[in-house]
């Protein structure tokens, strides 16, 4: 899915129990239920691969 401020691609992160998405062009990182509703089915099937994912 796309970057809501410079519209380049998010790239599954993963950070301590953490995990985020964050932008390839500006930097910006995004938590996940920021973006919840905008996930696509390539994003959630990049998400799927960590098992315990932490939705804070
Ligand atoms: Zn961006």
């Amino acid at each position: 899915m796309k970057c809501r401020q410079c519209n380049e691609k998010l790239h599954v992160q993963r950070r301590c129990r953490q995990v985020r998405l964050r932008c390839s062009g500006c930097g910006r990182e995004y938590q996940i239920h920021e973006v919840a509703a905008d996930l696509d089915p390539e994003t959630e099937l990049e998400l799927e691969r960590f098992t315990c994912i932490i939705y804070d």
